[in-house]
């Protein structure tokens, strides 16, 4: 049976873990305490990079490399953001880590505070998360109480403050850009890139924008080395990771295994298991933003390459187990009309096709099966979507619906036996 890598939730197994005693006990801020006693912010940068790390949230961005982007002589603000949105449909990760080792994703923040030269650095956690704004508030109340944050934290001379931000509840939110609009007290519509963020950012200055599980993932790479944790995982996908499961398994939740160590199926049957006489229908390895896989291609390492090379993707970790009880129909539908819904409108092909979709599955739904002209509309219209678009969104959308549309198009069209 695959064994779980507890890394980053080892910081959550304590009762009370999300306190600053509970995580002082296990070691914390000790990556903290050297990267601003000991290293200047380019050998962090360069301790990051050679860890190997890539961003959790989705796109999978080496993490050193983006923090390298921002301008080192620039004279003003530089701001750090770490992205709680987590908006992606069956990702709960990071709800996990800043619910019960909030001070792991402050640490790490504060590294990355000290890496770029910002002073300043906001989470942004999603509206559905309002029910975590006060532990996180009362986190950072206690890491400026013990000199974790504010000003010469720990003697080094180096000054960092964190806000907490509550969004207003709009998917697209999670999307760097948008995200950064969103902070500003602006509607969450996309900014167009380049600049990238790293330069022109928030309120115009240099930021790093990253996951949240990228920031709690900084402290341990500095305290234990970059040699140390490159040696987990793949040669492309280094350490471990958190992986959200959910659907029609047994035991859904939060899990971390070192990256490479398991097959999907491994994950879905002996980790979260499937109950008795369930018939899996398909498998959202990385959200609902990535491409369906069958049940006979769930033989598939958990990593990057991987995904990528069965032509899905790993995205933010979480793995939505869909059973028989859903028909290819119906899950084509909801997950259109998520889109539809969530797209911000701005570039035509998002807004105008995932309507369009949307319009012709709920007809196909009331009728009970789709015909063939509508499975051709279909596939016209996500072609259509394909490449065209502002931002990821319209393009997460066409891949699920291409990749259900050419995967169930028999059961799509399947006429219901008549009772
Ligand atoms: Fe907005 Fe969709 Fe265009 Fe993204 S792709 S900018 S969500 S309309």
């Amino acid at each position: 049976m695959a064994k779980e890598y507890r890394l980053l939730l080892s910081f959550t197994d304590k009762e009370e873990s999300h306190t600053l005693e509970a995580y002082e006990s296990l070691g914390g801020y000790r990556g903290l305490r050297k990267a601003l006693l000991e290293m200047t912010p380019q050998e962090i940068i360069d301790e990051v990079k050679k860890s190997g790390l890539k961003g959790r949230g989705g796109a999978a961005f080496p993490t050193g490399k983006k923090w390298d982007y921002v301008p080192k002589d620039h004279p003003g603000p530089k701001y750090v953001v770490d992205n709680a949105d987590e908006g992606e449909p069956g990702t709960f990760k990071d709800r996990e880590l800043l619910f019960k080792a909030p001070h792991l994703v402050l640490e790490g923040m504060v590294i990355a505070g000290k890496a770029i030269g910002a002073r300043e650095g906001y989470i942004y956690l999603r509206y559905e998360y309002l029910w975590l704004f006060d532990r996180v508030k009362n986190a950072i109340k206690e890491a400026y109480s013990k000199g974790y944050l504010g000003k010469n934290i720990l003697g080094s001379g180096f000054d960092f403050d964190v806000y907490v931000y509550l969004g207003a509840g709009a998917y697209i939110a999670g999307y760097a850009t948008a995200l950064l609009e969103s902070l500003e007290g602006k509607r969450a519509i996309p900014r167009i890139k380049p600049p990238r963020t790293s330069r022109v950012g928030l309120y115009g200055k240099p930021t790093a924008v990253n996951n949240t599980e990228t920031h709690a993932t900084v402290p341990v790479i500095i305290s234990k080395g970059a040699d140390w944790y490159s040696r987990l995982g793949t040669p492309e996908s280094r350490g471990t990771r958190l992986f959200a499961i959910s659907g029609a398994v047994e035991r859904p939740g939060v899990y971390e295994f070192e990256m490479g160590s398991l097959t999907l199926r491994e994950f879905i049957y002996e980790v979260a298991g499937v109950p008795n006489g369930t018939e899996i229908l398909g498998v959202f390895p990385g959200g609902l933003s990535s491409e369906i896989l069958t049940p006979d291609e769930l033989d598939v390492p958990m990593t990057h390459e991987d995904l990528e090379r069965v032509g899905s993707t790993l995205g933010s970790g979480a793995v939505i187990v869909v059973d028989r009880s859903v028909s290819a129909l119906k899950l084509l539908r909801r997950s259109l009309e998520f889109f539809a819904y969530e797209s911000c409108g701005k570039c035509t092909p998002c807004r105008d096709g995932t309507n369009w979709m949307t319009r012709v599955l709920v007809q196909a739904e009331k009728r009970g099966y789709a015909t063939r002209e509508d499975v051709n509309l279909l596939k016209e219209i996500s072609r259509m979507i394909r490449g065209k678009n502002f931002c990821p969104l319209g393009d997460s959308a066409e891949y699920v619906a291409r990749s259900i549309l050419e995967k169930y198009e028999d059961e799509l069209l399947r006429k219901p036996v008549a009772a």
